[in-house]
């Protein structure tokens, strides 16, 4: 189902004349309005008037997640203050945070992309739709919550927390699509199971769809929640410094690969150390320059996020570019004894892995100068009552090796209990590490 037909489906060469519009008028605006990019323009001896092509984005400068630190919280602003109406901030995954003021425009852009994102998901009109993405600060909750609004579904507001009443909710209120972050999904099922309620029967636990996002996750992952859910489950993506969820989506034609909403957002990828632009189809950092934007637009932001871009056409009819699925953060990449690991590639294995859980935690240490990575993951429920519990060591040795040879790095497992780590309402935190460098 496709929420905003024209903007969803323009051709490319009208969408690039709208791109490159809106990219010269925000270049006009920032010049004016924001002194950190008046002084950017200057030092490159730039005035907005030069763009004249989207070719042309190459010659702009970045913005990092540092320089919105730096000027915190308003230094960013691009309209007087009394034009915002309201403020979100970054969960601070990485540090401090950062925060974001929408005017009334941003507010409902926002709420429409998002509900272009319900609606790509299968979601629309007499659907209801639970949100327990966090309500705050945080993007997910009230963004998931305009979006459904706009949508005209029936949203309810749960928020996260008291896990065992979202699931008697979902079931008394008939929940047709579900919003949070993958893990809490898992973490909802295994509520559901504890309370009896069966996801497999549909007359019990209704839900078709769910919209998660806010963390990385992977392929095997959607599998896994799709079989023990009987759902769809679907990829949102998204940041607070360029909106929130509803930055890029799947469709649920593709599903391979998230449309950028290029109407509002300019994606490029680059390469992180270099600042190189890649060309399609390379992996590297996502930078996306926000196009539509009024309280605090930003010019080339360096998401951190790594991926690609896919400019093959989509059979559901879109001509937004497709970004792969998130495979890690630049800096949440880690490097153990010299070699690149992203935890992605670890969820990965863990996950098909028969007899364990998708729940996970990495930890990592230094030892001797020497670094060392242990993966602790719980054991299925199912696993512990059969008779292949007497092959606890066997697993534990077939897991070790297959790290080995994705990775390329010797891991210590550790096979515990089911539900001996820690879960979150929000963002799981997988990677714990310990090194000091
Ligand atoms: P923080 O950087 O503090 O977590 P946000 O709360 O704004 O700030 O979260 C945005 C980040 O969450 C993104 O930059 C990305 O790393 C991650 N993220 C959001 N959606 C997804 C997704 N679908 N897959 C992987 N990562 C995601
Ligand atoms: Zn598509």
């Amino acid at each position: 189902m496709i929420f905003d037909i024209r903007n969803e489906t323009m051709p490319r060469d009208e969408l690039e004349a709208l791109q490159l519009r809106r990219l010269q008028d925000l270049c006009h605006r920032l010049y004016a309005c924001v002194p950190f990019y008046t002084r950017k323009f200057d030092e490159r001896g730039l005035k907005p008037e030069q763009v004249r092509g989207l070719g042309d984005l190459r010659l702009l400068p970045f913005t990092e997640k540092d320089d919105m630190r730096e000027h915190f919280p308003f230094g960013f602003l691009a309209v007087p203050q009394d034009n915002l109406i309201r403020i979100h901030a970054s969960s601070g995954t990485t540090g401090r945070i950062t925060v974001a003021g929408y005017t009334r425009r941003d507010v409902d852009n926002w709420a429409a992309l998002m509900a272009r994102s319900l609606a790509a998901a299968g979601a629309g009109r007499g659907d209801v739709i639970h949100v327990a993405y966090g309500y705050g600060l945080f993007t997910g909750g009230l963004g998931a919550h305009y979006g459904a609004e706009c949508l005209g579904a029936m949203v309810v507001p749960a928020s996260g927390g008291a896990t065992r009443r979202q699931v008697q909710l979902m079931s008394a209120l008939k929940a047709t699509t579900l919003c949070c972050t993958p893990s809490y999904a898992l973490h909802l099922y295994d509520a559901a199971r504890e309370e009896g309620l069966d996801f497999h029967d549909k007359n019990v636990m209704p839900l078709k769809t769910g919209v998660f996002g806010a963390e990385p996750w992977t392929e095997e992952m959607r599998r896994d929640i799709e079989a023990k859910m009987r759902i769809n489950a679907m990829n949102v993506y998204g940041l607070s410094e360029i909106m929130g969820p509803g930055v890029s989506m799947e469709c649920l034609e593709g599903r391979r690969g998230l449309h950028i909403y290029e109407d509002h957002f300019l994606p490029e990828i680059i390469d992180p150390d270099s600042g190189e632009v890649l060309p399609a189809g390379q992996t590297g950092e996502l930078v996306l320059t926000t196009l539509t934007k009024e309280g605090f637009p930003l010019l080339r932001y360096r998401t951190r996020d790594i991926t690609s871009l896919d400019p093959s056409p989509c059979p559901c009819g879109r001509t937004h570019r497709r970004m792969d699925r998130i495979l890690g953060r630049s800096d949440d990449m880690l490097i153990i004894r010299g070699v690149n690991v992203y935890p992605a590639q670890i969820e990965a294995i863990l996950v098909e892995t028969k007899g364990l859980s998708p729940h996970y935690q990495i930890q990592v240490d230094r030892v001797d100068n020497l670094d060392q990575i242990e993966v602790r993951v719980e054991l299925a429920e199912d696993f512990l009552n059969s008779d292949k519990v007497r092959h606890l060591e066997a697993l534990t040795r077939d897991l070790t090796r297959r790290l080995r040879e994705f990775l390329g790095v010797t891991a210590l497992v550790r096979l515990v209990s089911p539900r001996t780590i820690g879960r979150s309402e929000g963002k799981a935190q997988r990677v714990i590490d310990r090194r000091k460098i």
